[in-house]
C-alpha cells in the first residue's frame, strides 16, 4: 500500500498485537520459516474451522489464490469467465493471465456486486465460470447467481467475517479465495488462501500451489505447478490474526457504523443501500458516493485524511475494451463518484470524528 506520510490518518493500519509477535519470534526461534513449516497448517486449519469450509490452502497473495482457482477449474484458451465491471482489477488479470477471455457484468445498484439480472445477457457456450467479487465486505446475490449451474469463485478479498445466508463469506463458492494484504481486515503482509469442500479440487489446489509435484513422490509431477506457498512467518501471523478475528473485523464494523450514523444526508453522500436480509456485511473501506468526489478528496488530502477514490471500472479501460459487451452504467457511476474513508480497525472514535468533521469541511470549501 502507498503510506503519504503526510497524511495523518492513513486509509488502513494493519492491527499487529503481542500475538503475532510471540507466533511470529517462536517461528523464528525454530527456524522453520518456509512455506513447509507448521504453522502454514494451522493457519489454514483455523481459516478452515472460521468459515467452515473442508479445505483451506494458503498461497502467497489473492492474485495468486485467484490464478491459482481458475487453473484447478481448469480455466484456459477459448474460456469465458463472468466478472463484475467493478472490482479491483485482480479477477479480470487473472482470467486473462490463464489466456481465457473476460466477459465483464455490470453491478447491482443495491449491493455493487455482480448482478445476476444481466449475467444470462453475458453467458455462451463457451463461459467456464463465474467470479463474484464480496466488493467492500458485502457478499453477492449467491442464491440467484447459483441458478446459472456454473461454476462461482467467490472472490472473498474483501470479505472476512462477511456472511450470506447465516454462512461465512470464503465458503459460499465452488471455490473461494481470500487475499490477506495489508489493507485487508486480516492480514499476513501479503498472504491469501483458497478454500473449498471439494477434496478433489483441494487435492489439484494442492498440488498447483508446490511445484505440481505428487505428494507421495518427492520430485515427481503430473501436472505443470507453480510456487504460490506462503511462508511459515507469514502463516503465523495469519494464525494471530484469525483468533484476533471477532475484534478486528467487530472493530471495523463499528467504524462502518459511527460513520454511517454520523454522515448528515444534507452532505450529499450517497451509500450503497442496505441490500439483501440475506447479507451480514462486513467492512472492507468504508465508501461513499459524491457527485464532487474529487474535489473533496482533494480538500481531505489538504486536511490529512487519507481518502482514496474507488478504482476505475475495468469497462473503462482499453486494456479491457474487448472485455466490454454493453454498457456499464452502474459500476461506472460508482467508480466516478466513489470515494473510501479511513477504515481499519485501530482507529478510535476520536479519529472516526475527526474524519467526518473534516469530511463536512471538505463538501464545503471549494
Ligand atoms: C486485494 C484484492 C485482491 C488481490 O489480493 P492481493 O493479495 O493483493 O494479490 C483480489 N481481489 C480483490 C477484490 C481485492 O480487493
Amino acid at each position: 500500500m502507498i503510506v503519504n506520510t503526510k497524511l495523518r490518518i492513513p486509509i488502513s493500519n494493519a492491527s499487529i498485537t503481542e500475538l503475532e509477535r510471540r507466533y511470529v519470534d517462536d517461528c523464528m526461534a525454530t527456524g522453520m520459516i518456509s512455506g513447509t513449516g507448521s504453522y502454514v497448517r494451522r493457519f489454514e486449519q483455523a481459516l478452515a474451522t472460521w468459515v467452515d469450509r473442508k479445505h483451506a490452502c494458503a498461497v502467497m497473495n489473492g492474485t495468486a489464490a485467484l490464478e491459482i482457482a481458475l487453473t484447478a477449474l481448469g480455466v484456459g484458451a477459448g474460456d469465458e469467465v463472468l466478472v463484475p465491471a467493478m472490482t479491483f482489477v485482480a479477477p479480470a488479470a487473472a482470467i486473462r493471465r490463464m489466456g481465457a477471455t473476460v466477459r465483464l457484468v455490470d453491478v447491482g445498484e443495491d449491493d455493487w456486486c455482480i448482478d445476476p439480472k444481466r449475467v444470462a445477457d453475458h453467458i455462451t457456450p463457451r463461459t467456464k465460470a463465474i467470479i463474484a467479487v464480496d466488493i467492500f465486505g458485502h457478499p453477492a446475490n449467491f442464491y440467484l447467481l447459483r441458478q446459472f449451474g456454473l461454476p462461482i469463485i467467490e472472490d472473498a478479498a474483501q470479505a472476512h467475517g462477511a456472511q450470506y445466508d447465516g454462512q461465512m463469506c470464503g465458503s459460499l463458492g465452488d471455490i473461494s479465495t481470500f487475499s490477506f494484504f495489508a489493507n485487508k481486515a486480516l492480514t499476513t503482509g501479503e498472504g491469501g488462501a483458497v478454500l473449498t469442500d471439494d477434496d478433489e479440487l483441494a487435492e489439484r489446489i494442492r498440488l498447483l500451489v508446490n511445484h505440481g509435484m505428487t505428494p507421495q513422490r518427492r520430485y515427481w509431477h503430473e501436472v505443470v505447478g507453480t510456487n504460490a506457498r506462503l511462508s511459515n512467518l507469514q502463516a503465523a501471523i495469519g494464525l494471530a490474526q484469525v483468533e484476533r478475528s471477532e475484534a478486528l473485523t467487530g472493530r471495523r464494523r463499528q467504524v462502518a457504523a459511527r460513520y454511517r450514523a454520523n454522515i448528515p444526508p444534507q452532505w450529499g453522500f450517497e451509500g450503497r443501500p442496505v441490500a439483501s436480509e440475506r447479507a451480514r456485511e462486513s467492512c472492507y473501506l468504508f465508501t461513499l458516493l459524491h457527485p464532487d468526489r474529487d474535489r473533496i478528496i482533494r480538500n481531505l488530502n489538504d486536511m490529512g485524511i487519507d481518502a482514496r477514490r474507488v478504482w476505475y471500472s475495468i469497462s473503462e479501460m482499453p486494456l479491457y475494451m474487448d472485455s466490454a459487451f454493453g454498457e456499464y452504467p452502474v459500476s461506472e457511476r460508482i467508480c466516478q463518484q466513489g470515494l473510501s474513508l479511513p477504515t481499519s480497525a485501530l482507529m478510535t472514535d476520536a479519529e472516526v470524528d475527526d474524519v467526518i468533521e473534516c469530511l463536512g469541511r471538505a463538501v464545503y470549501a471549494y
